[in-house]
């Protein structure tokens, strides 16, 4: 274990007060977490269950977690949260259901599901046009939301009519997630929130249970998750709060890293602790962070230094199209991890968007070597699993509208259009879920009975299911519940190719086992009883592929999003599309945010421990379209002495090049075999 510095150690003993530690990256702020829950528990006697840790993401609290663990025993650690602000959310919301107008099994919908339920308003509503702007009446929606602007307020501080047609579509979005049952995203935070507000006993409780808070990466709270802290931890301010201005990147999700200044404006008790010294990179790669970071204007002053050495330099390879750069990327790690005796997971690859990640993919695929993919929502966004969970949502909410439209003709039941309508019709008469009413025995007088009873008979199925659902063999049932409609066989007879589709399948098993091992672990925790419910619940919300990574530590070169890694680091990371229009993103410089896209080259900068490369593909196919680009602007402003240039002559000698690295990859191939 560690020893910590004196400013660190400042920080975990100083439990009497508010306390923000304000430090760059890699300066120990969220070691400094793990050790001050640690401190609390072991000398200062505090009940784990009293304090809670809320970090970024799901693999944050997981990695926070484990860490805990390894410094206090397991007993001791018992009823501690550790969590994202959403699940500490669902989990204030899940026990005071009454108080937040819900009822029991809810869904939590995800982007896309509400967005359909809005364009389900908007249809209601008057104008087409309405329905075209879908994505930006959603996104106005979750910035109230996250600002803890309520419908009326909206609409009468409307000041345009676009903004106006937003805020009338919100209310109404508002009521029909309450028929639902159901609740977004963004109402995770804002509902405990308002609850806290309006019900001051309900709020006594919480202070009561969480009488120490933790946040980690502060800087990317939004409004109402800073509304939320302040609530639970006045009026002593027992909490302790870390973040990086440097490192927030979250804004267009409604972060404000403004909240650090406020914190100083709410508490004027506040103690700042600043940490200086890095203790994960190399004096080049801090420099280069340093320098680039200076480049925008800053609240608070920091420094960081590191007496790691002064290290390589930073490798910038451009290469002649996507293809060649995730080549160059792949034989690179495959040499490197033979030269140096390395492991792949000590090799991380970032890039700006998902969409560069599946050339790259295909890439390390083709060589045989392993990878992981992590952050992003892409697992749940395939449609064999939005179907499945579909089913799944409709087992424990039989009030969820949208996962009952999602599957009631996958697979194919020929219940059309018409049908449907006249089912809504008659649900929306008998004020009661879509599913509710397809037993409805009047329904044949509205419809054809032939209809009706495909409706009846699809319901009395799931019923049947639901009731084996919630026993003993939960599992089981799920599995029948797939070979009950041959999912598989539609899967197949779906898919363009036999590939797909087998790769569809496994999806989908790979969903039921990550089922299976959820309720196993609830039933280690909590003495045999498993509940599928709770299960399924957390599949909603989790990201499908940082649960994997929970159970798969396995040697995999990583890759994500440069969001994703934030918070992370990895010995030798690789850059990818260093370019401009990337990063900077083409809309941030559309919209002059430059400042923000620098923050995420920072972030991405400072992930790396021990080298980092970074690369351009000179030409970039886009919409279809081969266009030429320029490297990022940020690459000049990294100290220039410090950078190799490799690979611009490329183009040139494309042939040989590939030839040559075709070669050596056969050649260690060979060796390995
Ligand atoms: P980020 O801003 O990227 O989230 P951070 O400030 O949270 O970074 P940590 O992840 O806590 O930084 O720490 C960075 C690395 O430094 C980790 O590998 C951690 O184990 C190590 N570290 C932290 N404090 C010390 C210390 N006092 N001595 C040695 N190593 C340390
Ligand atoms: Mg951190």
């Amino acid at each position: 274990m560690s020893k910590l510095n004196p400013r660190q150690q400042e920080a975990v003993h100083y439990a009497d007060g508010p306390l923000l530690v304000l430090a760059g990256a890699g300066s120990g702020k969220t070691s400094v977490i793990t050790r001050k829950i640690a401190w609390l528990i072991q000398e200062r006697g505090m009940s784990a269950r009293h304090i809670a840790a809320v970090t970024f993401t799901n693999k944050a609290a997981r990695e926070m977690k484990e860490r805990v663990q390894s410094l206090v025993s397991r007993d001791l650690t018992r009823g501690l949260i550790v969590s994202t602000f959403h699940n500490l959310g669902l989990r204030i919301l899940k026990s005071e259901l009454k108080a937040c107008g819900l009822r029991n099994g809810f869904s939590i919908l995800d982007g896309a599901d509400s967005k359909e339920i809005l364009k389900e308003i908007l249809r209601q509503g008057d104008s087409e046009r309405d329905l075209d702007a879908v994505d930006v009446i959603h996104k106005h929606i979750s910035d109230w939301k996250n600002a803890l602007v309520l419908p009326e307020e909206a609409v009468s501080t409307a000041d345009s009519d676009e903004t106006l047609r937003a805020a009338m579509a919100y209310g109404g979005y508002d009521r029909m997630l309450r028929v639902c049952n159901a609740v977004d995203f963004d109402d995770l935070i804002l509902m405990p929130a308002r609850m806290f507000k309006e019900q001051p006993r309900i709020l006594e409780k919480w202070r009561n249970r969480i009488q120490y808070l933790l946040v980690d990466e502060y800087q990317d709270t939004n409004g109402a998750q800073y509304e939320l802290v302040k609530m639970l931890t006045l009026p002593e301010g027992k909490f302790t709060v870390v973040g990086d201005d440097d490192q927030s990147i979250y804004a267009w999700r409604g972060a404000r890293p403004e909240n650090l200044a406020q914190l100083q404006e709410d508490w004027p008790a506040l103690k700042v602790v600043k940490l200086e010294q890095n203790y994960r990179s190399t004096g080049r790669i801090l420099k280069a962070a340093n320098t680039v970071i200076d480049n925008n204007p800053h609240v608070f002053e920091k420094t960081l230094w590191s007496d790691y050495g002064y290290g390589e330099p930073i490798r910038f390879s451009a290469l002649r199209d996507e293809d060649a750069e995730t080549e160059w990327i792949a034989s690179d790690i495959f040499h490197r991890r033979l030269q140096h005796g390395l492991k792949w997971k000590d090799f991380a690859i970032l890039y700006r968007g998902n969409f560069q990640s599946r050339i790259l993919e295909m890439k390390l695929q083709s060589l045989s070597i392993p990878y992981k993919v992590s952050g992003g929502t892409s697992f749940f966004s395939r449609s064999e699993i939005k179907d499945l969970m579909c089913y799944l949502r409709l087992l424990v909410n039989p009030d969820d509208d949208n996962a009952f439209l999602r599957i009631i003709n996958t697979p194919r039941r020929e219940i059309g259009p018409t049908t449907l309508e006249k089912l809504a019709t008659w649900a929306l008469k008998r004020e009661q879920g879509l599913y509710h009413v397809c037993d409805d025995f009047a329904l044949s007088e509205v419809m054809a009975p032939k209809s009706a009873e495909k409706l009846q008979k699809f319901k009395a199925w799931l019923d049947a299911k639901r009731e084996f659902c919630f026993g003993q063999n939960s599992l089981q049932a799920v599995n029948e519940l797939i070979s009950d409609i041959d999912y598989e066989g539609w899967l197949m007879q779906n898919a363009s190719s036999p590939r797909i589709g087998e790769k569809r399948i496994e999806n989908v098993w790979q969903l039921v086992r990550s089922i299976e091992r959820m309720l196993e672990k609830q039933e280690e925790e909590d003495d045999g009883a498993s509940d599928l419910e709770a299960v399924i619940k957390k599949l909603v919300l989790l990201d499908m592929l940082e649960q994997q990574e929970e159970e798969d530590d396995s040697d995999r070169v990583q890759l994500m999003t440069l969001h994703a890694s934030k918070g992370l680091e990895f010995p030798h990371v690789y850059m990818m599309g260093v370019e401009e229009e990337l990063l900077p993103h083409r809309t941030s410089i559309e919209e002059d945010n430059i400042v923000e896209e620098r923050r995420l080259m920072y972030v991405g900068i400072t992930r790396a421990r021990e080298t980092l490369a970074m690369t351009q593909a000179l030409t970039r196919k886009q919409y279809g379209e081969k266009i030429d680009t320029a490297a990022s602007r940020f690459l000049e402003e990294i100290p220039q002495e410090d950078i190799d240039y490799l690979g611009i002559g490329v183009q040139k000698d494309e042939a040989k090049e590939d030839a040559v690295a075709e070669a050596s990859i056969a050649n260690l191939r060979a060796l390995l075999d």
